[in-house]
């Protein structure tokens, strides 16, 4: 698929001396896994190039795939091609100073509403960006070099992304092309520890979250998560967000949502499904995002009220009219 546009693809690289790779910011491990394993496959493949990462926040979940590169100039960028991943819009860039490079190449698997650079390799039904990489190895396997650390970043995007292999964007090409990843050496039990671990203290945490989780007779499972919580836990923004794969296996519970304060008493919405899509009531509250997995923010506690009741009416409209969920 897309032979064109990855061969094009393939060529702007070849004639760029520096090549930058961006992502959104509140990078997850697709963002973090498909940029790093790009730049290590054309650093390997291309050892006089000057390519780095360009992105102004981290991931701290992911630390254990490297740091990050340091600041890059003004001047280097308006210089550089630029490989812009798993964005959707250029308002999500995390260092939108890449929006002034000579040449934008967007790759990404989200939605495409909003469409920019200057040119654009946009695969919706994609389980995630880091698969889009692992195709275009696989594409261009003669000319790219790779290696153990290239595949497990890359292997990583695809993994978490897809709620290890578990979502419904896991098609056959996801398996084999992580089966191709996997053989480049990827230690995968020291990977899955790093994933999958956590301190001892976060499971008490987690406990308390259990204890506010709420569940409506339509079984639209969602629990807020107030600063008060996050104090009490010392929880990092990325803890606190996590909050939302805790309600990811109730039966019954078809959507779920995590409502996490921000510092200024605004609220960010995770929203999750399965079977249903659940980004129609996204997309009525400010955001958007993918059929099963979409985010929103709402502004008062009031509007957080009415998104309960709009998705719960989704589970109940969705169950009485389809059978099959469980
Ligand atoms: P999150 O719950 O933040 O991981 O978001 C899940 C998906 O929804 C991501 O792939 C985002 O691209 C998308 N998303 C999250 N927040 C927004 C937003 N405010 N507007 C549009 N898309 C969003």
């Amino acid at each position: 698929m897309n032979e064109e546009i990855k061969r094009q693809i393939l060529n702007e690289i070849k004639s760029f001396d520096s090549i930058l790779i961006a992502r959104h910011f509140r990078p997850d491990g697709d963002a973090i896994g498909a940029t790093k394993g790009l730049q290590r496959i054309l650093k390997l493949t291309y050892p006089n190039k000057d390519i780095r990462l360009c992105n102004k926040d981290y991931s701290d979940y992911m630390a254990f795939l490297g740091a990050e590169d340091g600041y890059v100039t003004d001047e280097d960028i308006k210089k550089s091609l630029v490989l812009i991943l798993d964005t959707a819009t250029s308002e999500r860039v995390s260092d939108d100073r890449v929006l002034n490079g000579k040449k934008i190449i967007k790759i990404d698997h989200h939605i495409d509403n909003n469409p920019y650079g200057d040119i654009s390799w946009v695969e919706e039904k994609r389980s995630s960006t880091a698969e889009l990489i692992a195709d275009f190895y696989q594409t261009f396997k003669d000319e790219l070099e790779i290696d153990s650390f290239a595949a497990t970043c890359i292997y990583t995007g695809m993994n978490t992304d897809s709620g290890r292999f578990r979502f419904a964007s896991t098609t056959g090409d996801t398996l084999r092309l992580a089966g191709l990843m996997l053989d480049q050496g990827v230690e995968i039990e020291n990977l899955q520890a790093q994933l999958d671990l956590r301190d001892f203290k976060f499971y008490s945490y987690q406990s308390d979250v259990f204890s506010r989780i709420k569940v409506t007779e339509n079984g639209l499972a969602y629990v807020f998560i107030d600063l008060a919580m996050q104090e009490k836990w010392n929880l990092s923004r990325e803890e606190s967000s996590d909050s939302v794969t805790f309600l990811n296996m109730i039966k019954g519970s078809i959507a779920w949502i995590a409502f996490i304060e921000n510092p200024d008493h605004t609220i960010r919405v995770r929203l999750r499904s399965r079977f249903m899509t659940i980004n129609q009531v996204a997309e009525r509250y400010h955001g958007g995002g993918h059929d099963r997995a979409s985010g929103a923010t709402c502004y008062t506690k009031e509007e957080m009220d009415a998104l309960i009741k709009d998705a719960d009416r989704e589970v109940k409209l969705y169950k009485e009219t389809h059978e099959g969920w469980i």
